[in-house]
């Protein structure tokens, strides 16, 4: 570090050395304190050490020489502005010592508070209040805190002895307590100190400060801290600043006091002042629950309105500054109130639109800005019930957040369970090692579904986010014993019939019951989409794949569907048995007879889709998935079904065992399925262009596009096209009319994204399937992953799960060559997305800077998709927002 680099920035009195803008030398609080300062807010005077600092003094294990003259010379400057003395026995000037990051981590960090008092300080301070009572419960705070964090013995031993006192004078409160007994607290905490450390307490505050700064800098390096980092992406290489300020005093009577506050309420968005205070007390009390804190809506009345009032004027004032709602925290001694900290406050999705639309009518931030203040994925709470943020809960297990919502119900581990459960008017949550097309119908009956293995693309995840129906998947530290009819977490065994919640939303497994709201989607959620809609270019579809799905996706915002898979048509009851029938059939002459049966339910399905779009483009894939996926894996689920098809079980048996693949996610699927059994294609083409025609017939418009899946060579898309054209021309011979309609691919094998401009030669779109995509440019499987991806994400060997954000370097980067690619060879080539990055944000944005058309995905999700988008068409035009970039 340069010996002209500064170290130490004042603060107070209507000025700062600081401004906002300098969070990182600042830490996010002094940032606050000093943008505070500068405002003429009445903040109490103090000094920030620079956060550059930090990580040089832990890497050296020492400061620079010149940070001493530097802090006193600051001191010096707080002894003027306060008019007292570090160390004075007349009148002492106590401090705080409080550590802050740019970035908020909260309860991370170390709190130090009176510093500077000892025997003889506490005498002036007694002298100047005239309460000694005060004084004491000043110091024995003083020797609690800097016990527990400089000497690092923890908050337990010091609220032994607090205990112990309480109970001798029978009281319950710490503020019961007389000062005699704090006086003597003071001395045995100090005596516990010596004899746990084997130092003594010290007493000359010159030694206190420097062992706060010290230990405030060291505390950057504890696990916990560390763990917080890594938890949420933040750099280790920030460091923490130190904030040295004078002490204010909310613990000196009944007319002090300290409390936090949000300029509007952070759970409705409404624009009310709110928060929590106590009386005589200091600011650790309001959280550490020792005591329960009032609503500060109790001090609009009564001797404490006058301190409300300012606080409010505050609040306007901070608002109308940084152009967000703050969260801040305030004491008031006597009859003056002080702003000690303000930062950017937390919200929930409700809260956070809500906020930013009223912001735009009070003339506080424009259109624009609105549309770029909300976070994308927040929108998801807004169409599912959550777990009341305030309700205190037991977590059993973190998994995957895979579909949003929260939802509470009976444990049953098999899908049939789940079904009869259903029925009986139980509500009941899902718990498998991880679900296959097997477990559909016990999904369907589901209020939650929760798996112990599989990723966000893995089949439980896919087909609940469909649904929109909550989801965890990959809870590993979950050992599920279906037949046993229990799962064991972390120690604990739950078993079948015991209540637990499933919050999709952080991926948390509760247990019990735990509280549910559900948000209000009103008029401010519309107000915010129409100005998304009016900013983006990328237009936005869903994924669905029946009816329901179709017309909840329309209202949802889609402007058609991206993406059907016809496979999920067949997964229920009586479709599955015609699917089986059609699967086990020993030659083509009986998969055509099987086949006809399902063609009537397919169009059935697609004349439904159709007409829940009006004439919006439905894109429908081709049959997918390996064929046994839709076969019974059981002795006891293969023998009914033998009956039912009149073939010897064990001729089943051995048909379901050839039929098995080692890597089916690589094996005889996608197109590789209709051009081994080209009468697939054939039923799909027919059933799609008979439905398309009827529903024309009826009167209303359809804009049919059919697309491949998993492509490698365009040899094969010509085999299908061939199919589908043939099919086309006889369905419109017999119809006695025609409809138009688009032949595409599926882009997701990275033979495909290379050879685009083939492919392009026959496909009229591309639909990038970044699912499987992902799976084959990683070579590692969608639905394994989860036993190992966490563990990469968790160690910075991947920044993010690639199934969940595009992995830009090296997947987008076959992506951005497939489309120029595909687009040289046709210009007009329409190109999109349907893996499940389509309604995840950041993969939005970058499908915009690709020049994609359209971005497809779950309907749930469309309303993320249509805001990312809109996010991404400013960030392009360079809209900057001015939300001021503080705390
Ligand atoms: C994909 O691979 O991204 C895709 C959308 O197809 P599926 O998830 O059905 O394999
Ligand atoms: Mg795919």
């Amino acid at each position: 570090m340069s010996s002209v680099e500064r170290y130490v920035y004042f603060f107070g009195n209507g000025r700062a050395d600081g401004t906002a803008a300098m969070r990182d030398i600042l830490g996010g609080k002094g940032a606050g304190l000093a943008e505070m300062a500068n405002l003429g807010l009445p903040v109490p005077p103090g000094f920030t050490i620079s956060a550059k600092l930090c990580i040089a003094y832990l890497e050296e294990g020492t400061f620079p020489p010149a940070l001493r003259a530097e802090v006193d010379r600051h001191l010096k400057h707080l002894e003027r502005a306060t008019e007292k003395g570090f160390g004075n026995r007349e009148n002492p000037l106590l401090v705080s010592v409080r550590s802050g990051a740019a970035v908020s981590m909260p309860g991370m960090m170390e709190t130090i508070l009176n510093l500077g008092l000892n025997d003889q300080t506490v005498e002036g301070l007694i002298a100047r209040s005239k309460n000694p009572r005060f004084a004491y419960d000043s110091y024995r705070r003083f020797v609690q805190m800097y016990g527990d964090v400089v000497f690092d013995l923890g908050k337990e031993p010091f609220e032994e002895q607090l205990a112990t006192a309480k109970a001798r004078r029978k009281v319950e409160r710490d503020i019961d307590l007389p000062a005699d007994d704090l006086h003597d607290l003071v001395h045995d905490f100090k005596t516990m100190v010596k004899k746990r450390t084997g130092h003594a307490f010290p007493d000359d505050p010159q030694q206190q400060l420097w062992g706060a700064i010290e230990a405030v800098f060291k505390s950057w390096h504890t696990r916990r801290a560390k763990d917080y980092r890594q938890l949420h992406n933040i750099p280790d290489s920030l460091g923490t600043a130190v904030n040295i300020v004078a002490m204010v005093y909310g613990n000196m009577g009944d007319d002090c006091g300290t409390g936090v506050a949000f300029t509007r309420d952070c759970r409705t968005g409404e624009n009310e002042l709110n928060g929590d205070f106590l009386t005589n007390a200091q600011g650790e009390d309001v959280v550490s629950g020792a005591r329960t804190p009032e609503s500060i809506a109790k001090m609009k009345r009564g001797k404490l309105s006058k301190i409300y009032r300012d606080l409010e004027r505050m609040a306007t004032k901070l608002e109308k500054h940084f152009k967000d709602v703050q969260d801040v925290e305030f004491t008031f001694e006597q009859a003056q109130l002080y702003m000690l900290q303000t930062r950017r406050a937390q919200r929930t999705g409700v809260a956070a639109v809500r906020i930013a639309v009223e912001m735009v009518g009070e003339r506080l931030i424009t259109e624009d800005e609105a549309v770029q203040r909300v976070p994308p994925q927040d929108l998801d709470q807004l169409f599912h019930p959550m777990v009341d943020p305030r309700a205190s809960v037991t977590v059993l297990a973190k998994g995957l957040p895979a579909s949003p919502g929260a939802a509470t119900g009976e444990v049953v581990f098999d899908a049939d369970d789940a079904e009869e459960l259903k029925k009986k008017g139980h509500d009941v949550i899902l718990v498998r090692p991880e679900t296959s097309p097997e477990d559909f119908h016990g999904m369907v009956a589901a209020r939650a579904i929760l798996t112990a293995r599989g990723g966000m693309t893995s089949h439980a995840a896919i087909v609940a986010r469909g649904m929109g129906k909550t989801c965890v998947v990959g809870a590993k530290e979950l050992e599920v014993e279906p037949a046993a009819g229990r799962f064991r977490v972390n120690g604990r065994v739950v078993k079948r019939g015991q209540i637990i919640t499933v919050d999709g939303t952080s991926g948390r497994v509760i247990l019990g019951a735990a509280k549910l709201v559900t948000p209000k989607v009103g008029a401010h959620f519309e107000k915010l989409m129409s100005w998304a809609d009016g900013r983006r270019r990328l237009r936005v579809r869903a994924n669905a794949d029946v009816p329901a799905d179709a017309r909840r996706a329309r209202e949802f915002g889609a402007e058609g569907i991206g993406l059907c898979r016809t496979e999920h048509m067949f997964f229920e009851g009586d479709r599955l048995t015609r699917m089986r029938e059609m699967i086990v059939a020993p030659d083509e002459a009986g998969r055509r007879h099987a086949l006809a049966k399902l063609l009537p339910i397919q169009r059935r399905d697609f004349e439904g889709i159709f007409e829940a779009m009006g004439g919006l483009p439905v894109t429908i894939r081709l049959l997918d998935p390996p064929l046994h996926e839709f076969l019974p894996d059981t002795r006891e689920e293969i023998a009914p079904l033998a009956k039912r098809l009149k073939v010897p079980a064990a001729q089943l048996e051995r048909l379901v065992e050839s039929l098995v693949e080692a890597n089916p996610m690589l094996g005889h699927r996608g197109c590789r399925l209709g051009i081994t059994y080209p009468e697939i294609t054939e039923m799909q083409a027919q059933a799609i262009f008979e439905a398309a025609c009827h529903v024309v017939g009826r009167g209303s418009k359809v804009a049919v596009e059919i697309m491949v899946p998993l492509v490698a060579d365009v040899r094969e898309l010509v085999n299908q096209t061939t199919i589908i054209r043939r099919v086309a021309q006889e369905v419109f011979h017999r119809e006695g009319r025609a409809v138009p309609y688009l032949l595409g691919t599926m882009i997701e094998l990275p033979r495909a994204a290379l050879t685009a401009d083939e492919i392009a030669k026959e496909a009229e779109f591309f639909s990038f399937g970044t699912n499987d995509l992902t799976q084959t440019t990683f070579g590692l499987s969608r639905d394994d992953a989860g036993r190992f991806l966490p563990f990469y994400v968790e160690h910075g060997l991947l920044a993010e799960d690639p199934f969940q954000c595009i992995d830009q370097a090296g997947v987008g980067k076959l992506i951005e060559m497939a489309v120029k690619l595909g687009r040289n060879t046709r210009r007009d080539l329409k190109v999109g997305i349907c893996g499940e990055h389509g309604g995840e944000p950041s993969s939005v944005k970058f499908c915009h800077r690709t020049g994609m058309n359209y971005v497809s995905c779950s309907p749930f999700r469309v309303p993320i998709a249509r805001l990312a988008a809109a996010q991404a068409a400013l960030e392009e035009a360079g809209v900057v927002n001015r939300t001021r970039a503080t705390v």
